[in-house]
Order: C-alpha cells, then structure tokens, then sequence
C-alpha cells in the first residue's frame, strides 16, 4: 500500500476492508473496552506482542485508521489522534522538553499556544524563548541554548499568512541537535507537506481544514521518524520504560530500543494519551476521516474562492490592505512551499475606524460571523477582539494585527455570491 498518491491515500490508508467485515466506510467502533478472548490473548496485547485493543483511553480500531492515514498522506512513520489541537500541541511540547528546558518561537503563532507557552507551560519548568521575525535566521541562531530542545513554528501565520521558511529552521535545528515542531493547521497537508522540507514533528488542529466541515473538534500530532532521540539531549527517550519491560525477566528496554524512529509518537500514545487521557474519540474519528475524503477538492476550491475575494478586497477603496500571501507577485517564499496556493484563511485591514468593523460583521448574511476556520462554510471574524484576545496587544501590534483587521475563512459557496455580499456589508459599512 505505500508509495500510492496523496489522493489514493487520503481515501484507502491505514484501512484494510478485509479486517472489517469489507465495510465499505470505516466502523465507528463505539465501545469502551474490548475482549482479551483468553489468558495468552490478553498477555500478548499488554506485552505489545500481539496487536490488538483492550481499552479506549489507550487505543480505538476506528481513532487507529485516521493516525495511520494522516502518517501516510504525511510520508511519517506514525502518527497520535486527539481529542483538540491544543491536546496535540500540548503532549508534543511536554514529550520533548518534560522535566525541563527551553523551547523557541516566534510570536506570530496561534493565540492559545502563545497564551500557554507564555503563562503556562513555565510553571511545568518548561521556558519559552520567544521572537517576533519567524524567518529572522540570526535572531534564531542567537537565542538557542544549550538547554533549547526544539523549535516550534507555524508554517503560515494567522491572520497574516505569512509563511514560515520550514527548511531553512529545520536546517538550523538540525544543526544545534534538536527537532523543528511545525503547527501546519492552516495549510493542512494537501497544500504543504513540512516532512518534504526537513520538519521533524507536524501538529494539527483538524478541527480545521483537515476535517473542513466545523462539526468536530481534534487533534494530531504526526511523526517524521527521522530524529534522533537517542543523540543525548533526550533521556525519557532512552531511559528503561517500566511498560516496556519484563518484569520477570528483569530486562529493560527504552522508546528508542523499542521503537526506534518512531519512539516519538509511540511515547505520546504510551506516556500522555495513556495516562492523561484524551484519546479522539471513535466517532469523532470517524467524522474527521470522512472529512479527509474530500480534501484535494475542497482546497483546490477553497484556495480559488479566496484568491477571487482576496482580488475583489485588494481593488475595494474601502480596504486599506490585504493580508493573503498567494496573491504577493514577489514573495520567493510562495513557489517553493505553496505551489497550489496558500490556503482558504486571509485577512484584511479596511479603512474607517473599528465602527466600520463592527457595522461590516453585522451587515454580512452570507458568511457566519464565528471563532473557526477551514470550514465548508465561510467564516467571517474580527481578531483582536474575539480569536486574539489572548495575544498581548504589543504582541499583536508588531504583527500588524489592529483593531481595524477582519479575517476570513473561504468555504466552497460560489465564489460571486461571496464577493456580492462582502460588497454590500461594506458599502453599508461605509454609507451608515
Ligand atoms: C485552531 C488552532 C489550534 C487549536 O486547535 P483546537 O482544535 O481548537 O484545540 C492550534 N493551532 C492553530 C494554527 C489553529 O488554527
């Protein structure tokens, strides 16, 4: 099965009709725990020799074809399904630098990741080292330390579409010994594949894009394998893992003895979706590999609606700026990483005062005026005062991110119908 195009894939990985009854959509495997048959069964599941499920908090049928679908359209070796983005990011940020250290990154990522890496994640021992130019190579290479265990990166900013230059951080990441984490929420993989340019872990919220019809919250975090665990600077990957071991034989065997490459995400699954919980549900799996369906699709249109809106706003004299980097003629950047375009999110700043703002939000009837985005649907929200409040203003003010900006998330309506009502919320803005 492997080697099969992206669109193949998105459709038949991890997923072997013959285990399940040849069921054409994949089961939604509703149930808590399940049978160990007999004594040898139920020793072969919890050694890990047979496979096999016992209880859903460690481990879903249903939750497993959606990790082994996303590891393949990836090119990773294994991927963990939760139950929110933040879960993912949350067990990927501990997994790497538990116990202690300092992770780098920029300030122009998603609120609630700032908002925790900034006040939470400190009080857990884990130190942020934050910068605000995510391409600014040289403030990178200053503010590593010895104790920095990773990089962590949006590959497009939000609302800015900004992209980030994946290969050039992953190289100085490499360099120094240490992964490059990258949030891909925004593009999702059909539009980027960070694994591609030397990412070492892809984290998701697939609330977004990737399941593409807001009616599900969820995570995943995805594993390249090609990180060393084992090179020093990691020792919860190499310790003895009391799980992994034989207690009878008193023999002790660590993630990376057992797992090799693929230690990472096995650790997740083993260590925090085992014992913190938060495994994604089966239904909700089931939702998302649905979604998965139909992503080529929905993008490719998704991205040609938002380039028509992201024109129609550029040539607005209401609009004093558009935020959409497809569209930039000279950014070097856009080739390289989005050959098929940017994405369905953009944003731009109108001109007028934030009562114009206020009277463009109310006066929409097409686009729904609510906190999400890579829905089918077309969204439509103000930043500073909804998604981005948990951003410190100043935070906010060097991102060019003013009271003044409206963000739009493109869904698969017609793209004339769009524009026609975008135009006659901002005439109305503006003529009130
Ligand atoms: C929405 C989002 C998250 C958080 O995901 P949830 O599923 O809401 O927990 C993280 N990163 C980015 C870029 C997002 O857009």
């Amino acid at each position: 099965m492997s080697n099969q195009k992206f669109d193949t894939e998105r459709l038949h990985a991890g997923y072997d009709p013959a285990d399940h009854q040849y069921a054409s959509s994949v089961p939604i495997y509703e149930s808590a725990a399940f049978g160990f048959g007999d004594a040898a069964r139920a020793n072969g599941i919890l050694g890990g020799t047979v496979s096999g499920y016992s209880y859903t908090r460690n481990g879903n049928p249903t939750t497993a074809v959606l990790e082994k679908r996303i590891a393949a359209l990836e090119g990773g070796v294994d991927a963990v399904a939760v139950g929110s983005g933040m879960a993912a990011i949350t067990y990927t940020i501990l997994n790497v630098a538990e116990g202690g250290g300092r992770i780098l990154a920029p300030t122009n990522i998603y609120g609630a990741s700032l908002d925790e890496f900034r006040t939470l994640f400190p009080k857990f021992g884990i130190q942020f080292d934050f910068y605000d130019d995510v391409n600014d190579l040289d403030e990178v290479k200053k503010r590593l330390h010895p104790d920095t265990k990773a990089i962590y990166v949006e590959s497009v900013a939000n609302p800015s579409t900004e992209i980030t230059d994946i290969e050039a951080l992953a190289k100085i990441a490499h360099e120094n010994g240490i992964p490059l984490i990258v949030d891909n929420t925004f593009p999702t993989p059909y539009l980027l594949q960070p694994f591609k340019f030397g990412a070492d872990i892809d984290v998701y919220s697939s609330t977004k894009g990737i399941n593409g019809h807001g009616n599900v919250i969820s995570g995943l975090v995805v594993d390249h394998g090609q990180f060393d665990w084992a090179n020093g600077k990691f020792p919860q990957f190499t310790e003895p893992e009391f799980t992994l071991g034989d207690e009878e034989s008193g023999k002790q065997v660590s993630f990376v003895d057992k797992f090799g490459k693929g230690a990472f995400a096995a650790r997740i699954q083993t260590k925090y979706v085992r014992l913190f919980g938060g495994l994604l549900g089966p239904f909700e799996a089931y939702l998302v590999l649905l979604g998965l369906e139909t992503i080529s699709e929905r993008l490719e249109k998704e991205v040609a609606n938002a380039t028509a809106v992201a024109k129609y706003l550029a040539a607005n004299p209401h609009v004093k700026r558009v935020y959409y980097s497809s569209i930039e003629p000279n950014n070097s950047l856009l080739p390289k990483y989005f050959p098929k375009g940017i994405g369905a999110i953009l944003a731009f700043e109108a001109s007028g005062s934030e009562k114009e703002v206020a009277n463009i939000l109310d006066n929409v009837e097409l686009f729904s005026y609510l906190p999400n985005v890579g829905d089918a649907k077309s969204l439509i929200v103000n930043p500073t005062r909804t998604t981005h409040r948990e951003i410190p203003s100043a935070i906010r003010a060097k991102h060019a991110l003013n009271n003044q900006v409206i963000r739009l998330s493109i869904g698969l309506e017609d793209a004339a119908d769009l524009i026609a009502d975008l135009d006659q919320a901002i005439t109305k803005a503006f003529n009130k």
